[in-house]
This record gives C-alpha cells, structure tokens and sequence, in this order.
C-alpha cells in the first residue's frame, strides 16, 4: 500500500482502537492483537499477478508487455476494479489503486472487495488489431483468477467499453456454458451494459460537490455558522456565490464532471478553465462546454489546441500550458487526469478553496496536510469518483437478473446510494477536527474491521 493510503489506514485504526465503544467485546491484549491482524490485512494485498504478454505485432514483430492484475481484499465480495493502459503501470500502482477500490467499496456499501489491473503501454501507439490481441491475451493469461463470482474487471484510464466488450467475448470462449455477463462491467449497452455506466462516474463527481454545498450546508447553515470547524468555514464561504470552476483532465470522467457543472440548476458555476494531456483553455467568461465535447469526440478525446481549432468551432478561449488549470485563480477544482497531480512542490500555487478528486489520488500526502491545514475542503477519490463503481454493481446485477433498468432509473439508484454515504460521513466531518478523506476512511475501515471480526478473522 503506497505512503498516503496506508498511513492513514494506520491513523483510522490507532483512532479506532483507542475508541473502546467500537468492538467492546475486544479488550486489551486481545484488543491490541486484533488491531496488528487488522493493520497487517489491510496494509498487504491478497493476491499480485504479473505477467509478460507476448504479442506479434502487425508488423511483424514480437513484443512482451507487463500486464498486472492485484486482488487486494475480498472481505465484502468477488474483486472488483478497473483495467487500466496507460504507459505508467506499475506493480506498485496498481497495488495501491486495488487498495483503495477495497476502501471504496467498503464505504458505499458495495458488495464487492478490491482490485486493480493494468498493462503497460501508451494505446496510441498501437493498432485497434493489436489493442484487441492485448485485451485477449490479458483474459488468457488470468482467465482462472477472473470470474463473476472471483473478480470482475472494469474500464480504467485508455480503456473503455471496447475492451470490455472484447475480454467478455473472450472470457466466454475460454469458459464455454457458464455464466459470463457479470465477468466484467463498463460493456456497450447492446452487450449487457447498463445505461448510464459511461457517465456514472462524472455525474457522481460532480454530485459529492454539489450535494455537499447545495444541499447539505444549506440546509445546516444555522448549526455550521456557529461551528468553529475550519471546513465548516470554507464551505459556508463557498455557498451562495457565483462559482468559478477549473476541471483537469477531460476524458470519460471530467468531461461528463464539467458538463454536469455547466448545466447545474441549483450552484451558479462557471467553467473557466479545462485541460487535457496537451493544453489548457481558459475564458474567464466561461467555457462552452458543450462545444467542447463536441470538438473531442471528433478529434480522437483531445481538446483544440490552436486557434485555428478555436475558430472553426467558434470556440473563446486563451490556450495555457497543461498545467496552468492547476493554478488559476478558482473556488473549485476539480482532478480527472491522473495521480500526483499536486505535490508538495506546487502546492502553494494552487488557489481553489475546494478540491473534488475525479481522478484516484491525484494529491500526494504532503499536499492534502498543507491543504488541510489551510481550511481547503478535499473531497476524496474514494467519496467522490465511486460512481462508476456502484453502477458497476448494478450492472453486474443487471447481468444476473437479466433484467436492464432505465437510464433515470440508473441515476436515481447511483444518486440514493452516494446520498446514503454523504449523509453518513458530512455531520462528522463538519463536527470534528479531521479532514474528508480521514473520515471516510475511518469509516470504511470500521465496516471492513466490523467484519473481518465477526468472520473470525482477526484473533
Ligand atoms: P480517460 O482516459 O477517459 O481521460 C483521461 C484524461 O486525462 C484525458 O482527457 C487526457 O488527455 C487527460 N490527461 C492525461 N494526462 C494528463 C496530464 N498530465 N494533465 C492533464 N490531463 C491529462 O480517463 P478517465 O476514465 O476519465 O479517468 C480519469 C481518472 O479518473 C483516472 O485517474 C481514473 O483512474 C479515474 N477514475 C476513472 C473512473 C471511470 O469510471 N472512468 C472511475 C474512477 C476513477
């Protein structure tokens, strides 16, 4: 488990064990035996696969590629987490990626455990022939650890529906007549898919932030202005005003994140700065969302990055450099790029008063204490971008009921589900001194440690 998750797992269960009202029956040496077990579950996966993927590319030559799948915990369920190509994958990545899926789940609900896979490659630089021949080999090379019932793959970073659709197909053929719906999520609509999967993890972005301000702190305005919480502060300060909103990254998760913000009803937003992997574009006036989707999906996921670009869609706006969305003068930003993005090194540039993570730790440990010692709300990966996850569940239900819901009935089950956790988590953090992130994870650890006790797994 990487520095950050791990450190405060350890935080959460030194917090808990001093807690005597939580698991009475365990007391003193039992007590502090229990806690060691549960350190040395949580803090070590259960399963690393690594494997070389040999592949005869189209022109001929033969590559061997590293491909990782980590189980990391299974206490709620079969495995579950994403498939990730990026050219960074890394044994020790995807480790701590797996880690957090356990602690995702664990806090909404989910009955699913924790992993995570990866291969690593730039997808760009290959065929749509050869991207397939991974995708197959991958499922080939694990198929006996992959299952509906063992662990369930999903869409990550340069994956999508595509490559779902093409591992389900070859999980099928390797395991002729058993059950195969369920074996991986993020599929196309027409191949046992469900609506609403591709957005679920930008709506539910997006939601966090604005069930947090909207609802949540109105509603309470009374008993928080009379809070001496730091965050309570910041967020009373951020409700009732105009927005301005800067998105980093803009594929499957913050372009669906900035178009949820640009057509919200009830928070006044602005977008006025978006990025991706080559560019930054800032309109203090705001940004036409829409357009620039548009402008994407024509050009291979990647935003203008000329003028000539700008004028042919009749789009306004300065071209930065891609980092520059990180430290412009906004009340929000929100990260859907990749890890790391805030370090300790640009922490102080950075001016948002509220920090959504779209993206799995996009802000390293060093950043989120300065952060948080400054007031700055940031609303966790494992609270904010588990949408995906979660109509993940309900299309692995779908699968086995062989039964599709709507896509408004989709979104009202995601919502009701992100709506239970927030109701759970928001009136302790608003009530006690610890950051968002330390009391989802205190309460995800709770759920995890509540199980493993009564599973007899701890002593
Ligand atoms: P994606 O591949 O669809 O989009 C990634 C975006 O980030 C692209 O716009 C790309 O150009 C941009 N990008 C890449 N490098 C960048 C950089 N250095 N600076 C700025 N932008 C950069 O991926 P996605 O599915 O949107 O996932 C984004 C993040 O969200 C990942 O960290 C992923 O793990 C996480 N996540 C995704 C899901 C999901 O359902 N897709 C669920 C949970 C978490």
């Amino acid at each position: 488990m990487a520095s950050q998750t791990g450190s405060i797992v350890q935080h959460s269960l030194d917090a808990l064990m001093e807690d005597t009202s939580f698991l009475p029956t365990l007391k003193d040496s039992t007590r502090e035996k229990a806690f060691t077990s549960l350190a040395s579950i949580l803090s070590t996966p259960n399963h690393i696969l690594k494997s070389f993927l040999r592949i005869a590319l189209e022109n001929g030559e033969v590559v061997r590629i590293p491909a990782f799948r980590v189980q990391h915990n299974n206490t709620l369920g079969p495995y579950k987490g994403g498939i990730r190509f990026h050219e960074s994958v890394g044994e020790e990545d995807v480790m701590n990626l797996a880690a957090l899926m356990t602690l995702k789940n664990a806090l909404h609900e989910v009955p699913f455990g924790g992993g995570k896979g990866g291969i690593s490659i730039n997808p760009r630089d290959y065929t749509i022939k050869e991207l397939h021949l991974i995708s197959q080999k991958y499922v080939h090379y694990f198929s006996d650890i992959l299952g509906p019932d063992k662990d369930i793959p999903a869409p990550d970073m340069g994956t999508g529906d595509r490559e779902m659709d093409w591992m389900m197909a070859e999980y099928k053929s390797i395991r002729p007549g058993q059950p195969y719906r369920g074996s991986f999520t993020g599929k196309s609509v027409v191949n046992g898919g469900s609506l609403g999967r591709r957005e679920a993890t930008g709506k539910g972005v997006y939601f966090t932030f604005r069930y947090m301000l909207y609802d949540f702190v109105k509603e309470q305005k009374n008993l928080l202005s009379k809070s001496e919480n730091i965050f309570a502060k910041t967020a009373l300060s951020s409700a009732d005003r105009s927005l301005k909103v800067a998105v980093q990254g803009f594929g499957n998760v913050g372009s669906v994140a900035a178009l949820e913000s640009y057509n919200c009803t009830k928070l006044q937003n602005k977008i006025v700065a978006v990025s991706d992997r080559n560019v930054t574009l800032y309109n203090s006036d705001g940004l036409d969302i829409p357009s620039l989707i548009g402008f994407t999906s024509m050009n291979d996921g990647d935003l203008p990055t000329t003028e000539e670009q700008l004028s042919e869609f009749d789009l306004k706006a300065k071209i930065l450099n891609r980092d520059e969305v990180l430290y412009q003068d906004v009340d929000v930003l929100i990260l859907a790029a990749l890890e790391d993005q805030v370090h300790k090194e640009n922490v102080d540039k950075v001016k948002a008063q509220i920090i959504v993570e779209g993206a799995n730790a996009p802000v390293t440990g060093d950043a989120d204490r300065i952060l948080s010692d400054k007031g700055v709300i940031i609303v966790p990966d494992i609270l904010a971008n588990a949408g995906g996850v979660i109509v993940s569940y309900f299309e692995w239900l779908q699968g086995r009921e062989t039964q599709f819901y709507s896509e408004e009935e989709v979104f009202k089950l995601l919502f009701d589900k992100m709506k239970s956790t927030m109701d759970t988590i928001l009136p302790q953090f608003f009530g006690d001194p610890f950051p968002l992130r330390q009391n989802c994870y205190i309460h995800a650890v709770m759920k995890l440690s509540t199980i493993l006790y009564r599973q007899g797994k701890l002593y």
